[in-house]
């Protein structure tokens, strides 16, 4: 359980008295480097405890990668793209009939996930001016300890002295060797999100989180998707092997086709279509695939261009990450570093938790995070999302653990509403039932996890969740009843 959570009111209270008294003599009391969701978060909590706060952005528009070319604008398509599937193929049964076969209108699908970027992004700049941040837009380097000097657009530099500093730089796409991204027939996710039409074959480099992703909105809208993939499972590092194997079964019978244990050796444009080099992982074997547009998702580096780090003597670790302690401190006292740029997942809502702790620590608050309760979350058709241990890991660990397992083909709402590929699988300490891991895969999976994530970070046993009422007809029943088989062997809706 978060320690600061466990804090008594009256020290909770002191906290924020403490945080309150900030007075400084410098233009700021923070400054942060980047609007991304780690930073944009991390300001605004700074602010709300009192700080004269600046966050700094060298983009156009605050959000960072999150808002502009990440989460937001694929969860758009997404949407969209699924809608526009079940107008295809399942509106028919529910008594929808159309006139005509649906017609895509990219454009406007396009447009739709334009505006709902810049509501998103319009909406950091007016919270940015309620909560009293000062935002200034370029780049931001590290000049001192207690210096960042921005470069702005109009080509002018503007120093600001400041108590602390905060990087919240965030992420890059990584480049694939010998592969050069055009962001028209060769993209990145960034040139994924706005591909002008609909790629009649789309090779995906990575069968990772982001790759499944996209590929399936395109997939939706009619292309032919490939994915390549180095390892021997879809849906990235961490996922549970079983709901893999379901989530590669389900997404084949939509129309994927996946080469697993497959290297790609490189891709050439010959101007008509796009060559990609592929071989074997096992047995060498050799092939050329083609496709008119290829999608490079290989994963995201740290993103450090100009920061200046080395004025202030911090060097990256190995895989370019800015190495910070507990407190998310760099080995500089006054230079913090959250999100994208430091270790862990690269997941919005870890750079978020981590900006809020972060400033939270700077006032004198306590600083705790559990990344075992950070949840992942594919959002696809049926949605996949974890939260704890896998059983891989936990044997791995040689820790003794039961499963309880529910299917969605057993829950009322999931059937009511004809979406009942998945199921929910609770995984329990075999002695003491505490809650382990929580795997799903199924419809709304990305908003059910709240709940397991809830109950891990709360250490709950299997039957506190199983004892709690659940409203009824809901997909969260399948929760309680997937930890009703975990703690006593049996749940009541299967056989
Ligand atoms: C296609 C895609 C889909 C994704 N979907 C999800 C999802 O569904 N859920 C999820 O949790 N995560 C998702 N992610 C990952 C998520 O976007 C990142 O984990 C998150 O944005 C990291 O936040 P951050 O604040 O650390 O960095 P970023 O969002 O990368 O923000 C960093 C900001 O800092 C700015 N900056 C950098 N250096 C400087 C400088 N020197 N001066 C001024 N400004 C600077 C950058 O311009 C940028 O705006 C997705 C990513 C992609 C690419």
């Amino acid at each position: 359980m978060s320690l600061s959570r466990s804090l008594p009111a009256a020290q909770r209270q002191l906290t924020f008295f403490v945080s309150r008294s900030f007075n400084s003599s410098q233009d700021a009391d923070l400054v942060v480097i980047g609007g991304g969701p780690g930073g944009y978060v991390a300001a605004i909590k700074a602010a709300q405890l009192g700080m004269k706060t600046v966050c700094i952005e060298k983009n156009d528009t605050l959000g960072g990668t999150c808002l502009n070319v990440g989460c937001i604008p694929s969860k758009a398509l997404l949407n969209n793209s699924h809608y526009f599937h079940m107008a295809q193929h399942d509106f028919a049964s529910r008594g929808i009939d159309l006139p005509s076969p649906p017609k895509l209108n990219l454009d406007q699908m396009m447009e739709a996930k334009r505006n709902s970027v810049k509501g998103l992004t319009g909406g950091i700049a007016a919270l940015f001016k309620a909560n009293k941040v000062k935002h200034i837009q370029g780049h931001g380097t590290i000049t001192g300890a207690n210096q960042v000097t921005v470069a702005k657009k109009d080509g002018g530099n503007e120093v600001v002295n400041t108590r602390n500093i905060l990087i919240a730089s965030g992420s890059e796409v990584t480049p694939f060797p010998g592969i050069t991204i055009d962001e028209e027939q060769i993209v990145s996710s960034t040139g994924a999100l706005s591909l002008s039409k609909v790629p009649k074959k789309m090779v995906v480099i990575g069968a990772g989180v982001i790759g499944l992703e996209l590929g399936s909105v395109w997939q939706r809208l009619g292309a032919q998707v490939t994915a390549i993939e180095f390892l021997g499972h879809v849906g990235g590092m961490g996922i549970d092997m079983e709901v893999s194997k379901l989530f590669q079964r389900t997404l084949t019978k939509q129309g994927f086709k996946f080469m697993l244990k497959t290297k790609v050796l490189g891709a050439s444009n010959t101007g008509e279509s796009i060559k990609v080099e592929v071989e074997g992982v096992q047995n060498g074997k050799k092939e050329s695939i083609e496709c008119d547009t290829l999608l490079v998702c290989v994963g995201r580096r740290p993103y450090t261009e100009k920061l200046g780090l080395q004025s202030v003597g911090v060097s990256l670790d190995e895989r370019g990450r800015v190495p910070v302690n507990e407190r998310f401190q760099t080995k500089v006292g006054s230079i913090y570093a959250i999100g994208d740029v430091i270790a862990g997942p690269m997941l919005a809502h870890k750079a978020e938790d981590e900006g809020i702790l972060a400033v939270e620590g700077m006032a004198g608050g306590a600083v705790h995070i559990d990344y075992n309760c950070i949840p992942s979350v594919v959002y696809t058709h049926p949605e996949v999302a974890w939260v704890g241990k896998s059983e891989e890991q936990l044997k791995e660990e040689g820790v003794a653990y039961k499963i309880g397992k529910f299917p969605f083909v057993a829950n009322s709402r999931a059937k009511t509403n004809n979406d009942q590929e998945g199921f929910v699988k609770a995984i329990a300490d075999k002695n003491t039932d505490r809650l382990l891991g929580v795997h799903i895969i199924g419809p709304n999976a990305g908003e059910m996890i709240a709940e397991a994530t809830l109950a891990l970070e709360y250490g709950a046993s299997a039957e506190d969740v199983a004892r709690v009422c659940h409203p009824h007809p809901t997909l969260s029943e399948a929760f309680r009843e997937a930890n009703l088989a975990a703690y006593c062997g049996k749940a009541i809706n299967s056989i």
